[in-house]
């Protein structure tokens, strides 16, 4: 009998694990890969000043090569649940499609891979015949990021665990099944921009120096573009997302201006470049006149991308078979935790259609789920042979 990747979805959906809480999902997981002769472990991981967060790591087969499938179980929050159509813990299925918290993102792709790795193994007597399937599953994706998918690989690489390729099951298509795989990411980094001034009184502007005029400038010269972009990437963008003063009085120049951004980069540039080409353009646009410094909040995404390769290749025809499109591979979105699985090993992302993810009404089609599940065991076939 073949598993059923709408049931699993459900199962999934029907947990509350808006992150950081596990909400029964991982135990959920780890009843069904047990059962299907995985070696589970669940581990939790904490550092000074975030929540602790619960893992899996799953592994059916003891030789190279090594194929591993990512993802998250834990979710954004629903929002007002009375918006819903449908609860966002139900797991409802109406109008042939999923509804629920995490359908797209990623319970439902999650759901996919395990059904297809079970299918794979059901037609095999219940062993890979050649090399071995692991799953990394983590509970800190939509959160901050640091007890999660980074700590369990260097949990994995310290037991001396090995992975030759990945698929990372987030929602990588924009439109249909099959339009869009994912093969890197562009790097964020975010800073704040200090301008200092002199305090005073507005009716004296000569015994005070406002630092919003030198803010303004610089503001005004770290917009100019970065870059025309790259072979594989979109140009590298920097964005202000906040401009802080937090002056009250009328009557008063403040003493200091601040401003906050980030920058999406491409492979033009590494995160030292790029921090030395921005502090460059600060520098001359403040001609001196200007007192100025930038805070740099640390970053664990630098831009990365996945050379084409035989693997890729047989993703994208197992895709193709499928659906009937040729994906295009795609850099563009933001950062996902295929950013950590990239010193590991070769990583591609490919999951269900990103449309409803985060949205009242999150939902998968129960085509694309059996069509995810039917290209993950295509891959999982032609790769284990
Ligand atoms: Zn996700």
């Amino acid at each position: 009998m073949k598993a059923d990747p709408v049931a699993i979805t459900r199962g999934l959906v029907r947990c509350r694990s808006i992150t950081p809480q596990e909400g029964g999902a991982l135990a959920y997981l780890q009843g069904l890969l047990g059962r299907a002769g995985f070696a589970v472990h669940r581990m939790t991981f904490a550092e000074p000043g975030t929540v602790p967060v619960e893992n899996l790591f799953a592994r059916i087969g003891e030789r190279p090569p090594n194929l591993m499938f990512a993802g998250h179980t834990d979710v954004v929050p629903p929002g007002n649940e009375t918006a819903w159509r449908h609860p966002p813990f139900a797991g409802e299925v109406a109008n042939d499609a999923l509804y629920g918290r995490g359908a797209v993102d990623m319970k439902g792709g999650i759901a996919c891979f395990v059904a297809a790795a079970l299918d794979h193994l059901a037609a095999r007597d219940g062993e890979p015949r050649e090399g071995s399937i692991s799953l990394l599953i983590t509970g800190d994706e939509e959160g901050v990021a640091v007890n999660g998918t980074v700590k369990v690989l260097q949990w994995a690489g310290e037991r001396g665990e090995k992975f030759d390729h990945c698929i990372l099951g987030e929602p990588s298509n924009m439109e249909v099944l099959g339009d869009t795989i994912k093969a890197g990411r562009r790097g964020s980094l975010s800073g704040t921009l200090i301008v200092s001034g002199r305090q005073g009184h507005v009716a004296y502007p000569d015994r005070a120096e406002n630092p919003i005029r030198g803010l303004v400038t610089l503001i005004d010269a770290l917009q100019a573009p970065l870059d025309q972009g790259s072979e594989h990437f979109q140009p590298s963008n920097l964005e202000f997302t906040s401009v802080d003063v937090g002056n009250p009085t009328v009557n008063l120049i403040p003493g200091e201006a601040r401003a906050r951004f980030n920058v999406r980069y491409n492979d033009h540039h590494s995160q030292t470049a790029l921090k030395a080409l921005i502090e460059r353009r600060a520098h001359s646009a403040a001609a001196g006149r200007v007192r100025y410094a930038f805070e740099w909040q640390p970053s664990n995404a630098d831009v990365f991308f996945t050379t084409p390769s035989p693997f890729t290749e047989l993703a994208v025809a197992a895709i193709a078979e499928v659906t009937g499109r040729r994906p295009q591979i795609s850099t563009r979105g933001g950062t996902s935790d295929a950013r950590f699985i990239k010193d590991y090993c070769p990583v591609l992302e490919f999951g269900l259609v990103s449309r409803t993810m985060h949205e009242v009404d999150e939902c998968a089609p129960v085509a694309d789920l059996v069509a995810l599940t039917e290209i993950y065991r295509r891959i999982i076939d032609r790769y284990l042979g």
